[in-house]
C-alpha cells in the first residue's frame, strides 16, 4: 500500500466531481466578471449563481457572502475590518488559528486591549468566563467553531448570545467545521463567519467571508469597487464555483461521510490504544462537551519526540502532521495543547492525524499498524519502555 494521507486538516484532496465543474471556467468562459459585454454578462451570472448556493447553503443571503482567498484572508478581514477608530477591548480565544491570533496582536499594537479567554482541560471556551469579561467598550470577540489541532467544537450559538451588547462584533472561524458540521449562519448570531473550500474537497486559493448584512467593515484592499468593495479585485469565477460544488456536495453526502469518519475514528483510536500504549487524547473524548469534530484525532505517545515521530512516519508512509501546516515549521510546542494545559511530556510528542470520508477501513488500519511500529521503536531506541 502507498503512502497513506492522515492531514486532512491541513487540506483536503479535490472531488473530481468539483474538478468538472470548474474545468469550464478554466477553458472557456474567460470573461471578466465586471465587463458589461455578453462575455462578461455570462462570468458574472455564474459567480453570482455560486455566490447564490453558497449563501443558501450556509444560511446566509447572497450579498453577505464575500468570496476571499481563503480563511487566513477571510479572518484578517473580519479582525482588522471590524476594528474600528475607536479603541477598546478584544475578546479572543487563545486556541485560534494564527490567522486570527496574528491580526488580534496587530490590534493590540495598535493600542487596543486584548484579552485571552481560557479553555479548559477539553478546550472548550466556557460562557461564564466570556460573559465575566466583557465591558462596555468590548468590540471584538474572537472565538472559532472547530479547532484545527483538537478538533473541539466550541457552542457558538451560546457564546455569541452571551456576548450581545451594542458594540460587540462576533467573528468565528469556522474554517474546519465548514463542510463537516451543519453550519447556519444566521441561526449562530456571529456578525462574521470564514471558510475556505481545501478543507472540503474544494480548491486550494478561495474561501470566504460571511458579513452580517446589517455591518459594515473596513476592507483590507483597494482599487476596485467588486464585491461592493469589501474585498476589491477580479474574482476567479472558477474557484468561486469549486468553492459552490464543493459545499453542495458535502451537504448531499453529510451523513454518509460523518457516519464514516466517527466510525473510522472509533476503529483508528482504539487500535492505537491497544498496540501503541500509552496514548493520550489530548481534546475531547467521543460523547463528551465539546466532541463534535471526529475528523480529528490528537495523541500524544508518551516517550516520542513529534518531529522524529512526524519524520519516521513519513518515512513508513503515513503523512500527518504536529499541529497546524501554518505553524508547522515551528519546534515549538503547540500553542493550543499549552492553552490546554497538557503537561511537557506529552506537549513534546504530541501528533495530530486527521481523517477524511475518502480514507479506506484498510488504510486506516495499515495506517494504525505503521504508526504503532514506529512508535514502538522510538520507545525501544530511547530506552522509554
Ligand atoms: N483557520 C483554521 C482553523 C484553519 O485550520 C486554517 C487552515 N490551516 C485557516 C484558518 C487558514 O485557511 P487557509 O488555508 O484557507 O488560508
Amino acid at each position: 500500500m502507498d503512502s497513506i494521507y492522515l492531514d486532512n486538516n491541513a487540506t483536503t484532496p479535490l472531488l473530481p466531481a468539483v474538478a468538472d465543474a470548474m474545468r469550464p471556467f478554466l477553458e472557456q468562459t474567460h470573461g471578466n466578471p465586471a465587463s458589461a459585454h455578453h462575455f462578461g454578462r455570462k462570468a458574472r451570472q455564474a459567480l453570482e449563481d455560486a455566490r447564490e448556493r453558497s449563501a443558501a447553503l450556509l444560511d446566509a443571503d447572497p450579498d453577505e457572502v464575500i468570496f476571499t482567498s481563503g480563511a487566513t484572508e477571510a479572518n484578517n478581514l473580519a479582525v482588522l475590518g471590524h476594528a474600528g477608530e475607536a479603541l477598546g477591548q478584544v475578546l479572543v480565544s487563545p486556541i485560534e488559528h494564527p490567522s486570527v491570533l496574528e491580526p488580534v496582536q496587530r490590534l493590540g499594537e495598535r493600542g487596543f486591549a486584548v484579552e485571552y479567554l481560557p479553555v479548559d482541560g477539553a478546550g472548550i471556551v466556557h460562557g461564564e468566563e466570556l460573559e465575566n469579561r466583557l465591558l462596555p467598550d468590548t468590540r471584538l470577540v474572537a472565538i472559532q467553531l472547530a479547532n484545527h489541532e483538537t478538533g473541539v467544537v466550541q457552542s457558538i450559538k451560546e457564546l455569541a448570545a452571551r456576548s450581545h451588547h451594542s458594540c460587540v462584533r462576533f467573528h468565528c472561524d469556522a474554517t474546519q467545521g465548514v463542510g463537516k458540521l451543519p453550519v447556519r449562519f444566521h441561526e449562530l448570531g456571529v456578525t462574521t463567519l470564514s471558510l475556505s473550500a481545501h478543507k472540503f474537497h474544494g480548491p486550494k486559493g478561495v474561501g470566504a467571508l460571511l458579513l452580517r448584512r446589517d455591518c459594515k467593515l473596513r476592507p483590507l484592499l483597494s482599487g476596485g469597487h467588486q464585491q461592493q468593495g469589501r474585498r476589491p479585485g477580479t474574482e476567479s469565477v472558477m474557484l468561486a464555483v469549486g468553492l459552490a460544488t464543493a459545499l453542495a456536495l458535502a451537504r448531499q453526502e453529510a451523513e454518509v461521510r460523518c457516519e464514516r469518519v466517527v466510525a473510522m475514528r472509533r476503529r483508528f483510536l482504539a487500535l492505537l490504544r491497544s498496540q501503541a500504549a500509552p496514548v493520550i487524547l489530548n481534546g475531547p473524548e467521543e460523547g463528551t462537551p465539546g466532541y463534535g469534530l471526529p475528523h480529528t484525532v490528537n495523541v500524544s505517545f508518551p516517550g516520542c519526540r513529534a518531529d522524529t515521530l512526524l519524520m519516521n512516519l513519513d518515512l513508513a508512509g503515513v503523512a500527518c502532521s504536529t499541529g497546524s501546516a501554518c505553524s508547522s515549521g515551528s519546534l515549538l510546542p503547540s500553542p493550543v495543547l499549552q492553552a490546554m494545559g497538557v503537561a511537557a511530556g506529552n506537549l513534546e510528542s504530541a501528533m495530530r492525524f486527521s481523517l477524511s470520508a475518502l480514507l479506506s477501513e484498510a488504510e486506516v488500519q495499515e495506517a494504525a499498524r505503521r504508526i504503532t511500529g514506529v512508535v514502538r521503536r522510538l520507545r525501544q531506541t530511547s530506552g522509554s519502555v
